[in-house]
């Protein structure tokens, strides 16, 4: 049973492909629907964070008329992120909305980037709407350290929104942020539990955004560094698989199941690049490693929002880079300004 949709939504007609200056096709969309979580990782968000007024926050029936936007030029997979996309009033009104596209064919998939918090109250809703997957982000399976990293958060909220996503028919990802010290041995212990249970964990480095109040110089930790540590425990069988996004991965060959490493500073895969983000204040960023950002919400409020809107997008992406620049060490952070929490990752 699909939610009650407030807003009427249809078969698109299509125009003509969404294709940067290089020729990269833009097929895929990551939406942030919000700035606000209800957690505080150290390595997103500063303890005080200033959130934005809530006017400058686009709609959800904004948000949608944009989705169609980029569904009619051709995106084929929307992925709702944050700041904590469970933590928008009335998500579900979202995904509904995009559930005929699915249905349609014009998209593959909505996914979805979640903390885990509030999964157990919206694992059925979700698959509900045709959402399938889902990534929940999980640096730690001991709770001392997991209400550390995200400064009140508590571990068994996640577990049991990882249980109702997996018992909802959800195919879950954990994602865990690489970090040096206690991650390193720990690594070990998310490895056997994502596995475990059938799903995959993608380690992500640590990228310079935003200041939040921790020294990212002390805690990078170099993702080649840590898989030739787990190659010294674990066979790490590489294997071609890629599932659209940056992580390259391996299969772990004592759990059988799969390991990503996604390492944005080293612009391995800026290349193939076919995805574009948009901040949940309609800013769109045709790199993340960028700066530079084309505001869509002016046009998204005034006269024939839908025209304006994909000609901003079809500018903007004649000046999409072809690959990112930031940079960061023990010594040295050459970061960018804004909080992943802006644009969700
Ligand atoms: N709140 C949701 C969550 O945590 O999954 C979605 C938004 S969060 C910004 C998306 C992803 O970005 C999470 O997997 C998080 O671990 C990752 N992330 C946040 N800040 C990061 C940083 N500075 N470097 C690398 N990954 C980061
Ligand atoms: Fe919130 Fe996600 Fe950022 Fe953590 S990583 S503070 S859960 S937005």
């Amino acid at each position: 049973m699909r939610h009650e949709r407030h807003i009427a939504t249809g078969t698109e007609t299509t125009l003509p492909p969404l294709v940067d200056q290089f020729g990269r096709q833009v097929t895929y969309l990551r939406l942030s629907v919000t700035d606000r979580c209800d957690l505080r990782c150290t390595y997103c968000m500063a303890e005080h964070m200033t959130f934005l007024p809530r006017q400058d926050v686009l709609s959800l029936e904004e948000l949608y008329r944009l989705a169609r936007v980029f569904i009619r030029g051709g995106v084929r997979k929307i992925r709702l992120t944050g700041g904590e996309p469970l933590v928008r009033k009335n998500i579900l009104q979202l995904f509904s909305l995009l559930a005929p596209h699915l249905d349609g064919g014009e998209l593959d998939e909505v996914t979805l980037t979640t903390n885990g918090t509030l999964l157990s109250r919206y694992s059925e809703a979700l698959f509900a709407t045709g959402v399938r997957r889902v990534n929940v982000s999980l640096d730690s399976l001991d709770a001392g350290r997991y209400a550390r990293i995200t400064r009140w958060g508590r571990l068994d909220s996640v577990l049991k929104g990882i249980d109702a996503a997996l018992s909802a028919g959800l195919k879950v990802k954990l994602n865990a942020v690489a970090m040096r010290g206690d991650f390193e041995s720990e690594v070990d212990d998310l490895i056997g539990f994502a596995h475990g249970r059938g799903m995959d964990l993608t380690l992500i480095e640590e990228m310079p955004l935003g200041q939040t109040g921790h020294d990212r110089s002390q805690s990078f930790l170099p993702l080649d560094h840590l898989r030739r540590s787990l190659a010294g425990r674990w066979t790490l069988v590489p294997i071609d698989d890629r599932t659209g996004g940056p992580a390259r991965y391996v299969r772990v060959a004592e759990t059988g199941g799969r390991l990503g490493f996604i390492t944005p500073l080293s612009c391995d895969f800026c290349a193939n690049c076919n995805r574009v983000r948009v901040s949940c204040t309609g800013g769109l960023f045709t790199c993340m490693g960028s700066e530079g950002t084309v505001g869509l919400r002016q046009a998204l409020r005034g006269e024939d929002p839908e025209a304006n809107v994909g000609s901003l997008i079809r500018d903007a992406l004649g000046r999409k880079p072809k690959g990112h620049s930031f940079e960061i060490s023990r010594q040295a952070v050459s970061g960018i300004a804004r909080h992943m929490s802006v644009l969700g990752g």
